[in-house]
């Protein structure tokens, strides 16, 4: 049997409402994109997809470099990796609304990141960084019992696909207004 595979997008939706990993995998549904997430499509496309590299004095970015490492059963596209002096670490951009601290769903997003860089460069990501629009710029450490903090909750999606189980709808109705699989869960 193949490993289920989850982006690191999909860490970032599970810890939004788990239900959603149900929605992606279990009833493989598409549905339309939200007006917020077209623009946030349009932002990537416009500021960040077009770039290839920069690369200035010790500092290297590598932009819209997509890594799958199979045996993790793990993917990212990455928005920018940087490698400066040996060392790498992701960047991830964020349209839309910016936050005081990062929130837990970007945070999980940037260390499932920060692990698949482990893999691929053989390497310790110790950091990930978040710009929320071109203004702020938000860095927060990243350490190994974060990435153990990843391996459960990887455990914890699995067995939503594998036995086809709907969890329960996020307790903060909230987020609802702005899913895209509102149509097709209705909290029901
Ligand atoms: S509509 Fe609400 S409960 Fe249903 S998947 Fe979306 S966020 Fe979760």
């Amino acid at each position: 049997m193949t490993l289920q595979e989850f982006t690191a997008e999909d860490f970032r939706q599970y810890n939004y409402c788990s239900r959603i990993i149900y929605f992606r995998y279990v009833f493989r549904i598409q549905p339309k994109r939200t007006y917020k997430m077209l623009k946030g499509q349009e932002y990537h496309d416009e500021k960040i997809r077009r770039k290839t590299q920069s690369k200035r004095e010790n500092r290297t970015i590598h932009y819209n470099k997509f890594i799958a490492i199979k045996d993790l059963g793990l993917s990212a596209l990455f928005d920018a990796i940087v490698e400066e002096r040996g060392a790498y670490y992701p960047i991830e951009y964020k349209t839309g609304k910016s936050y005081p601290k990062i929130p837990y769903h970007h945070l999980m997003q940037l260390i499932v990141q920060a692990i698949i860089l482990d893999s691929y460069y053989n390497t310790n990501v110790e950091k990930g960084e978040i710009r929320y629009g071109s203004e702020k710029r938000l860095e927060t450490p990243i350490t190994l019992k974060d990435k153990l903090a990843v391996l459960k909750e990887h455990t914890a999606m699995l067995q939503i696909v594998l036995n086809e189980t709907m969890p329960s709808p996020t307790a903060h109705e909230g987020k609802c207004h702005d899913c895209e699989f509102w149509l097709m869960c209705r909290r029901a």
